[in-house]
């Protein structure tokens, strides 16, 4: 009972503290854009699996296959940093 109990007080401490830091972990960003036309207008396949505690479906896996909505095809994906781009656009 006391373990449950402490379990349940440490994971919404542990969740206020993720969240705190979270907007300070997120000065950088990632964006996900297409490597032909550079749109991050992007898709890509992934498995789910259902979560009984969630009652909704969870990220299991992300797979490589990704899709342009754009380009309207299978192209790679790529990580942009979104700081930089703000820099690039600004000037
Ligand atoms: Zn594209």
């Amino acid at each position: 009972m006391m373990i449950f109990r402490s379990e349940g007080g440490d994971s919404n401490a542990e969740e206020r503290l993720s969240r705190s830091k979270g907007k300070i972990a997120m000065a950088k960003k990632l964006r996900i854009v297409c490597s032909a036309c550079g749109s991050d207008n992007v898709r890509r396949d992934a498995l789910a699996v259902w979560s009984v505690e969630a009652q909704a479906w969870e990220l299991a896996a992300v797979l490589d296959c990704g899709n342009c909505e754009d380009c309207e095809c299978e192209r790679r994906l790529v990580d942009v940093e979104v700081a930089d781009e703000k820099i690039s656009l600004t000037i």
